[in-house]
This record gives structure tokens, sequence and C-alpha cells, in this order.
């Protein structure tokens, strides 16, 4: 669905280069939910933005959906922006216009449907985003997880190939982000819409993604799907991102490491496997006690996944570490 081929944006600031984002080649299959995450000034807007053709690349091909979108003039990119819906972090609603004209605006600009048949269109974003009952009510009288669900019914208003996500849940309570995030899931499964997302949160990466990419100074440094690269990161930036995440601090545990006698073990367990009585069963089998590090068993969008820091005492513990390789979970030995 969008392919860049050596694309590469440079800002000119008075006088001076700006590299923003280092010659990157990318592919997002249809259907795909996208996430990008990287600090800011990573290059994250940027690249989104030369998605919908906001920002002009400064080299390089970009093609969504077959066609070269930097070789679009001015009518053919009217036309192209209508295949994609754009989110936005503070939602950039018209204060001024009720919900149902804020979504039906789109719509008017695009001047195909009449009004009963935008009348129509619009009752039934609404009602898609969970907001049937609040069309004659303006922003100002909206939460901000209602006016995000407004900015979604109106990016979804021409029914785009894809929609575009700029930190859409950063202004959001955590409670309000994991509804908000909900919908753009069930929006995905449902239209089957390419979802391309840009945050500095990894929980907001694992909740809703299929893949990701990280970014850092202009480039991107991992890509991968979400499980593979939320548990096994490769890179410095992701694991930062990862034990962020976490809510470790890596010297505190080195410091919390250095009291406990014993090795040291990271058992991953993913799917099916974290539920599995795996550790009963080696400590009988070894006769190897453990103490527990540091654990969490949560879910990569749909896929339970457990991580344990266990230290073996006693027993056998060389057969013990021999029976979780065999198994069905991944393994680091940290000491
Ligand atoms: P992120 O979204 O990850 O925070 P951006 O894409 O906004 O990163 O920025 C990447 C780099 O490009 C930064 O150094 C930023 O200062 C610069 N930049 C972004 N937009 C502009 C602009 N319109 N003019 C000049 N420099 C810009």
């Amino acid at each position: 669905m969008i392919e860049f081929h050596h694309v590469q944006k440079t800002y000119r600031v008075s006088g001076r280069d700006v590299p923003a984002l280092q010659s990157t080649d990318l592919r997002i299959e249809q259907g795909q939910v996208f996430g990008l995450i990287g600090h800011s000034g990573a290059g994250k807007s940027t690249l989104l933005r030369l998605i919908n053709r906001l920002e002009e690349p400064s080299g390089g091909r970009i093609v969504i959906d077959g066609e070269d979108i930097t070789a679009l003039d001015a009518d053919g990119l009217r036309r192209f922006r209508r295949q994609v819906g754009m989110i936005f972090q503070h939602f950039n609603l018209l204060s001024s216009k009720t919900v149902a004209a804020n979504v039906a605006m789109p719509l008017e600009l695009a001047g195909e449907l009449g009004r009963a048949e935008i009348r129509q269109r619009v009752d039934e974003l609404l009602s898609r985003v969970g907001l049937s009952g609040h069309a004659d009510k303006y922003p100002a009288q909206l939460s901000g997880g209602q006016k995000q669900r407004v900015g979604i019914a109106r990016a979804l208003a021409t029914r785009p190939k894809i929609l575009l996500c700029d930190e859409a849940t950063s202004a959001l309570d955590p409670q309000t982000t994991a509804q908000v995030l909900q919908l753009l899931a069930e929006i995905n499964r449902e239209l089957g819409l390419t979802i391309v997302l840009i945050t500095h949160e990894m929980d907001v990466i694992r909740r809703v993604c299929d893949q990701v990419a990280v970014m850092d100074d202009g480039r991107i440094v991992e890509q991968g799907p979400v499980a593979r690269v939320f548990l096994h990161p490769q890179h410095g930036t992701t694991r930062r991102f990862v034990l962020e995440d976490e809510h470790i601090d890596e010297s505190e545990q080195r410091d919390d490491f250095a009291n406990v006698s014993g090795r040291i073990l990271r058992l991953t367990f993913q799917g099916e496997a974290t539920y599995a009585p795996l550790l009963g069963t080696v400590a009988r089998e070894t006769g190897v006690d453990y103490s527990i590090l540091a654990g969490r068993i949560d879910r990569i969008k749909d896929t339970p996944y457990g991580q344990l820091t266990l230290a073996l005492t006693g027993g056998d513990v060389e057969s013990a570490i021999g029976r979780f390789r065999a198994a069905d979970v991944h393994l680091e030995v940290l000491r």
C-alpha cells in the first residue's frame, strides 16, 4: 500500500540545511497497523507527512497503492488526498462548527454528494465512532476522547484507504487512550484500512500495531513485527523504549541483581506457552529453586506474553537451563 524508495527530506531554515529524514526505504502492506516510534525530533512527523505529501520529499519516490505520488500535479494531488485521512494530537476541529459540520467538511469540499446524502453519511460516521446524539454539539462541549472521535469520523468521511495518526492519543489520559486505540483497531479490522501511527510510547505500539519501525536521528534503526521487536529489541533506542514501558531502570536492576546469588535468567513466553506450567515441572525434575526478581504478563495486540527474571539456586541448574532451552520459551542467561 505504501512504498518509500530512497526517500529523504531536508528542511532549509534561514539558509541552513536541516536533515530530517535520511534516505529511507519502507514498505507498508495493505490492512496493516504500522507504528513509528521515536523520541522528539527523530523524524516521525516528517515521514508521516510525506505519505500524503503534506511535506514534499527532497529526493526519492513514494508509491501509494501503485501510484507514484511524487509525480502528481495539483489536481491529481487533491484527488489522491481523499484516499488518505489524518488525525492529530490536538484534534484540529473547527470550534465555530458543530460536530456534524466538522465531519461533513471533507464531503462538502469533495463536492460529490448532495445535502441529504452528506447528512446520512455523517450520521453513519458518528454512529461508527460512538457519538450518535452529539451531532449538534460544539467541540468545546466535548471531552478530549470525544473530540478525537470526531477527528476520526472526519478522517473517515471520504472512505480513505489509509489513515495517518499523528500522536493521536498523546493528549489523552490512559483510559481514554485505551478506548481510542480500541476504536482504531476496530476500524482497521472492519474497514481493512491501512493505519500508520506515530507515537513516543511503546504502550501504544504494543496495543494496536502489527509492525513497528523505530526511528532515531532521521533513520529507521529497527523494524519488524511488534512481538519480535518488543520482546527481543536489538538497537539501543528500542531497548530504552521497552525498558521505559516496563518501568525498569537498568542501573537499579544491576544493583538489585548484585544482592542475589545463583544464575540469573530471563524467560520470555509467547502465546500458549504463557500459560504452560513449565516452571513447576522443571523445578521438580531438576531440584532447582527460583527467586522471582521481575515479572510481567501482558498482551501484544491479541497475543499474550510473559516475561520473568529468575535467580536459580540449588539442584541441577545446568540441566534446568537445558530444559528451558528445549521448551517453547526464549531464554537469556543474564548472569
Ligand atoms: P518527530 O516527529 O520525531 O518529533 P520531526 O519530523 O518533527 O520529528 O522533526 C525532525 C527534524 O526536522 C527535527 O530536527 C526538526 O527540528 C526538523 N523539522 C521538522 N519540521 C521542520 C520544519 N517545518 N522546518 C524546519 N525544520 C523542521
